[in-house]
Order: structure tokens, then sequence, then C-alpha cells
């Protein structure tokens, strides 16, 4: 597959992407007075997701690189969806990718009083006017795009009963729903949201910070330019289906004859088997197909994180999927392929045995226990060795073994040798059944020359096993985590809803599972390879004794397969 992600794969993107080539433009013209000024400007009705991190990066990223700055700005302007907690949430997430507002923490909703006496600007320029028509009404006369709309019965009302009119809206004199105001541009337009677009409505609801304050709220086409216009944003980036809005944002911003923000669109982040609009994550939360917006099978910041994703792999991520003019959908397997690049190199080496299978040396002195090395990193030598204990009883992955195993089975079987990773080399001798036929237990012996490290053996064997022993493995609850959907785009048919298309098997919980004692020391979210089984981390749910990892990925790589 070819994306915009593979072009510059694996190394640092050193040509310009068209917002900084538009950006050294302005700059050559001496406009802004050299500054350059972004905003992040999330909308606090939900948790920030992957999507987001993309503009995150984009927006920080070329105040950084430009030496301007970047504002937090919350688009407050909707109370019915919004709350203090997701605005918490943001900033957590913000900082955790490790991006920095300074004191620049901005609110739409602080603007509300100006943004109001912006609005009567326009309507004493005769540009704006309310319109008593029913929402049903006003959608009907709007037209259709190859079908002009209809002008509005009310508007041509004088300027002073706008005005009025206006004031009363404010005061709470009107229900919801029986008057707006719109802006006065051309219901002839060829562009829908020039047709006199709305710009106030009445809600009568309480916003998180305001309060009982206002019972009018601006639209997000009028709050944001003039949002941007007062933070005195620059270059206001913001994803593709906003450039239909765009006339509308320079229209309002010339009217007003404000400081002019430039807004600058570019494609929004896509990604298969998942969904990313915070409706839709919304409704998985609620409808509790997962158990919180930070569902570790979800693409939500907080989700990623408590999944074992680092900031540096997630921003690494946003930089190789680039920034493009068009609208495309990233493998989600790239995202997989940029967290193992991570972990490969700064995640310790453990050892943990998923579904355990007890193996017993006949041959190894009963009550003895001996100390053996492992490796804590082979990519990092600095992470140095750890001590692991072996003895007469040990486990091993019951998948390990075979009775009746094809010849390419590398693993054990009976009669047949595998090496015990920093151990030793073991033979099946005898298979222990239950009553049901079951494989309960096996009979080994060892050879006690080919003790990893110093092998005087010369035996040659080609399979390796992780184990535990018996009597220092601690009990774990492991959580596998699949996809969260079983196909690449749960919301392409429009007649199925997308929560039809949930992978039933994206969780799989394993309560018994056991691992090295090391791990008791393992502090939350702390990463680690657990050997052959892929990256994991200690949820921060763990509690002492009561381990709980979640699987991050596994170490089949197939974006590195593919490309
Ligand atoms: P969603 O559609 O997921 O609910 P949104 O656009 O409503 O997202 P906002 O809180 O308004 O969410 O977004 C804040 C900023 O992040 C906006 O500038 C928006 O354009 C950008 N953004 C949102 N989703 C993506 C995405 N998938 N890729 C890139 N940027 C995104
Ligand atoms: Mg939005």
């Amino acid at each position: 597959m070819k994306t915009e992600a593979t072009d510059n794969l694996g190394e640092e993107k050193k040509s310009k992407n068209f917002i900084e080539e538009k950006i050294d433009a302005d700059l050559k013209e001496g406009k802004n007075e050299g500054k350059v000024h972004t905003r992040f400007p999330p909308e606090p009705n939900g948790f920030l997701h992957i999507g987001h991190s993309k503009s995150i990066c984009l927006n920080f990223g070329i105040a950084e690189s430009y030496n301007g700055k970047c504002n937090l700005r919350f688009d407050d302007t909707n109370p019915a969806n919004e709350s203090d907690e997701y605005v918490q949430s943001i900033k957590r997430d913000i900082q955790w990718l490790g991006f920095e507002w300074e004191d620049r923490e901005y609110y739409a909703s602080d603007y509300f009083e100006k943004l109001y006496q912006y609005a009567v600007a326009l309507i004493k320029k005769g540009k704006a006017y309310i319109d008593d028509q029913t929402v049903e009404e006003i959608s009907n006369s709007r037209g259709t795009p190859t079908r002009p709309g209809k002008e509005s019965p009310y508007r041509n009302r004088s300027i002073d009963e706008n005005l009025d009119l206006f004031e009363k809206m404010r005061d709470g004199e009107f229900d919801e729903g029986s008057k707006v105001l719109r802006a006065k541009i051309d219901m002839n337009s060829p562009n829908m949201h020039m047709r006199d677009p709305a710009l106030y409505r009445i809600k009568k609801i309480s916003h998180h910070r305001t309060g009982g304050k206002w019972c009018i709220y601006p639209m997000y086409d009028f709050a944001h330019c003039l949002s941007d216009s007062i933070e005195g944003i620059t270059h206001s980036l913001c994803t593709l289906e906003f450039e239909v809005h765009r006339p509308l944002y320079d229209w309002i911003l010339s009217q007003l004859g404000v400081f002019h923000s430039q807004q600058i669109e570019f494609a929004r982040l896509n990604l298969n088997y998942t969904v990313l609009s915070k409706r839709r994550l919304l409704r998985l939360v609620e409808e509790k197909y997962v158990e919180g917006w930070d569902d570790p099978r979800l693409h939500t910041i907080s989700g990623l994180r408590r999944r074992g994703y680092t900031p540096k792999a997630i921003i690494h991520f946003a930089k190789r999927v680039g920034v493009a003019k068009r609208d495309g959908v990233i493998d989600v397997a790239l995202l997989e392929h940029s967290i193992r690049e991570d972990l490969n190199k700064v995640a310790q080496r453990r050892i943990c045995v998923l579904d355990p299978l007890k193996v017993v040396i006949t041959n190894y002195p009963e009550g003895e226990e001996e100390t053996l090395l492992a490796i804590n990193n082979p990519e990092d030598e600095s992470a140095g060795k750890r001590e692991i204990s072996f003895s007469k009883e040990i486990w091993i992955e019951k998948n390990d073994f075979m009775e009746d195993a094809p010849k390419k089975f590398f693993r054990l079987a009976p009669g047949k040798e595998v090496r015990l990773k920093y151990a030793y080399i073991i033979k099946c001798e005898e298979v222990i059944k239950d009553e049901d036929g079951e494989v309960i237990e096996l009979r080994c012996t060892y050879d006690p020359q080919t003790k990893s490290g110093v092998d005087t053996s010369g035996k040659k064997v080609k399979g390796t096993l992780h184990w535990v022993s018996a009597k220092s493995a601690k009990k774990a609850t492991v959580r596998l985590y699949d996809r969260l959907f079983n196909i690449e785009n749960p919301t392409g048919d429009k007649e199925k809803d997308f929560t039809e298309f949930i992978n039933p098997e994206s969780l799989k919980l394993i309560s018994n599972a056991l691992v090295e004692p090391a791990l008791l020391e393992a502090k939350p979210l702390e990463k680690f390879q657990f050997e052959r089984l892929g990256y994991f981390c200690l949820d921060p749910d763990s509690k002492d004794e009561n381990l709980i990892f979640n699987r991050t990925v596994t170490l089949r790589d197939s974006w590195a397969k593919k490309n």
C-alpha cells in the first residue's frame, strides 16, 4: 500500500509541507510582522483521539519550529455536550504528549461578551438580522447547491428592530428555536454556507463555565474566526471539511475589519479498523461496548496511554503520516509499527507464561534452586542483566508442546530436545495425562553441560522456549487486546450501524498467567517485552500482588513485512 506515510518512512522528514511553504511565503512578505501564532482548538465534548494528536503535533510543532506560539483554546460554544471533565482530560493528554501552552489557556466562552458586541456591530452595519422562521422553515428555504435559496420574510427588518430583538434574545425573552441571528450575505450563493448562515441561537442551557449567564450562544463559524482574531492567531489550521466554511470565516473578519487570521486546511487523519469521531466514541462508552474513554481498545490518547503507547511513538506516527491536502486512510499497522519500534529499544524483557503447562525435570536435584542471568534488553547493553531462578519444576507455554508434532514443529514433543532460554537444554521423556486424556505434565531430563553461556556440550537445538520457575512464579492477569472492529471501515456501510462490526474477541482475559517475580516491582504503565509474546504494560489498576498487564502489541510487525 502506498500512502502519504510511506513516502518518508523511517526518517525525519526533510522537505517542507504545504503549510510550512505558505508560512515561509508569508514571512518573506513580512506579513504579521514576522510572527507565527497557532492554536489547538478542541471542543470539550469528549476525550482526545489519535486524530487530534496530528493536529496537536502540527500546531505546536509549527509554533516551535518558527519560534512562535501555540495557544490551547477550548472551543466551548455548545454547552449541551461539554463539561469540565472533558476539559481536564484534554489538558492531561496534551501535557502527556509533551506539549506546553504555558499561560495561554483560553476559552471561547471567555469571549462571549466580545462576540456579542461583534454581533451587534454586524447588525449595525446592516449585515445581520433576526429571523423568526422555525429551524425547519430556514432549512427548507435554503435551497440546494443547484437551486437558489429563498430570502426570509424577516430579512429586511430595520437595524433598530434587529438590535432590540437581539437584546431581548439575550435577556431570555424568547423561547428556544423561536429566533436566530443570521448573517445577511447572499441566498443565491453557490456556497451553501454563505446563504445567510445562523450566527447565534437561543439555548436555555447552563454552560460549564459561564453557568446561567447566557441563553444565546454563538455558532461555531462565528465564534471560531473571531476567537482566532482576538488571540492574534496568524495561521488557523483546521481540517478539510472547513474549506467550504472559509469564505464565511473571511467574510465575518472583513465585515468587522478586525485582525485577519488566515485559515488553512489539511487532511484529517483516518485510521482503519477503528472509529475516531467523538460522537461515535461516546456511544461506545455510553452503551458499554468498552469500559470507558481510556479503554485500551479505543484510539483515544488516554486509551493508547493505558494500552502502553508512548508519546514518542504517537508523535513519530503523526510525523510519518505527514500533512496532506487530500483525505486518506492510514493503516493502523503503521501505528503499531511505531510503538514496536520505540518499545524494542526501551522496554526491558521479562518472562510471562500465559497458559502454563508443568514440566518436572527428573534428574534435577530435589529442593535445589539456582540463579541464572537473563538479559534485560539485547538492544541496549546498558540495561544490564537480572537474576532469574531455576529449579526442578517449571512452567512452559501449553502450546509449546505437541504430542504428535509435525516435522517442522521445533518446540517440545516426546523424545525431542529444546533449549530453555537462559538455562539448559531439556528432553521430553514422558507425558502425563489426566483421566480425560489431557496433557497435564511433562517429565523431562536436563543436560547439565548445556547451561546457557557456558555450554560445553556442542549440542544444537532449533527451538528455544520461555519458562518460569514454579517456586518463584507469581500469578498475573493478562489482557490480550485485538482490534475493536473486524472490518477496515466500520462506518462505511450506511445501512448498518458501526457497532454491528465490533470484534467480539477484541479482549481476551487471561486470569492465570504466571510471571517472573521481578515483575512485582513494575510501576503503573511501565512497559515490558514479554519474550515471544509481545509488548505489555502494567495496568494502573494493578495492586500489590494483583498484577494486571495489558498487551500493547504482539511482536509480529505486519507493517514492516508489507513495506
Ligand atoms: P471529531 O470529529 O472526532 O469529533 P472534532 O473535529 O469535532 O473531532 P474538535 O475538538 O473540534 O474535534 O477538534 C479540535 C481540532 O482537532 C480541530 O482543529 C480539528 O480540525 C482537529 N481534528 C479533529 N479530528 C482530527 C483528525 N482526525 N485528524 C486531524 N485533526 C483532527
Ligand atoms: Mg468539532
